[in-house]
């Protein structure tokens, strides 16, 4: 059996970005209240995440981009409380709350902890129940949901802190990792590989990425099958040449069959599948070091029974 450590924070589920918006607090409720009905939550280390430092946060974005976000949240709260709006907006998806600084900075610092209890050899690998969502935050913005780029800031935690010389990111969300491959592309100690549907937002990573960048377009109804058969073929063999002493996975489940939010046909088996080659690879190059963060799924039942699936391979139960 692995030890998995389970960090999340009730913080994460104060950030929320209006009435019907599908990235909202429930999706984290139900997937706690999945695992425990099913006895996973039993098996996990559980963490409060800490908030990142801003210097933690400053690997991955400009420190204008960070102090934009705190002077927004600032204005916020005091506007609010003079009877002011409940949100502020940043584009017509995404928007603040009162505490959405907060939440962030809990979502990044979960990815900042586990990846040191993993790398101290604590746990052997981790999952973040986290909100927001990190892959679309470029270095410069945040965008779709997301404020900071929670396994972009983790990836270069390892290398800069820990010294890795090879870390890899592993994207499965419905969306393309924009926000990572900002980040990361260009950077030879970062290998990333991603699968996505595409054209769909944000409409980018299928024109030629930088040579670090592997990324997998596929169209709306691919199947679960010949997913899997494009990462059997293309990323596997990428991820195992460059072998990675750590991997990081923007961990969406919005490609379920059941998630409108997309149009892929994937299902928990095959969310169990991708993980247990992400595994198979940890355990031969990186001694099993995994951090996984939850990205996008926005059926909570689907989701819910996906992470579940995601951990069960995890932690071998
Ligand atoms: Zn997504």
């Amino acid at each position: 059996m692995s030890k998995t450590g389970y960090f999340t924070h009730r913080d994460c589920s104060k950030h929320e970005m209006g009435p019907g918006h599908p990235e909202c607090p429930e999706r984290l409720d139900a997937i706690a209240d999945h695992l425990l009905v099913t006895g996973v939550a039993d098996a996990l280390a559980h963490y409060e995440a800490p908030e990142a430092a801003l210097a933690d946060i400053e690997r991955a974005h400009d420190h204008g981009h960070v102090a934009a976000l705190r002077g927004m949240s600032e204005r916020l709260r005091q506007e609010q409380q003079a009877g002011g709006p409940d949100y502020a907006r940043i584009d017509p998806d995404t928007a603040l709350n009162a505490h959405t600084w907060q939440a962030a900075l809990r979502a990044a610092g979960a990815a900042l902890a586990a990846t040191d209890a993993v790398i101290a050899g604590e746990i052997d690998n981790a999952f973040c129940a986290v909100r927001p969502p990190g892959h679309h935050a470029c270095r410069d913005k945040a965008m779709g949901f997301c404020f900071f780029n929670n396994i972009a800031v983790a990836a270069r935690h390892a290398m800069q802190r820990h010294q890795m010389q090879r870390v890899a990111v592993v994207d499965f969300d419905v969306h393309h990792g924009n926000g990572t491959e900002d980040i990361l592309a260009g950077d030879p100690r970062a290998l990333m590989v991603g699968i996505f549907q595409h054209p769909l937002y944000p409409y980018s990573g299928a024109q030629s990425p930088a040579p670090n960048m592997l990324n997998l377009p596929v169209p709306a109804y691919t199947r679960g099958m010949a997913i899997r058969e494009l990462i059997e073929r293309l990323w596997l063999p990428r991820l195992e040449a460059f072998q990675p002493e750590m991997i990081f996975v923007s961990a969406g489940f919005d490609g379920h069959r059941e998630d409108d939010m997309g149009q892929l046909g994937l299902s928990e088996p095959d969310y169990a599948w991708i993980t247990r080659h992400i595994k198979d690879i940890a355990h031969r190059h990186a001694r099993g070091r995994i951090v996984s963060c939850l990205e996008g799924g926005y059926a909570m039942g689907p989701l819910a029974r996906s992470v579940a699936a995601h951990l069960r391979v995890l932690a071998d139960i």
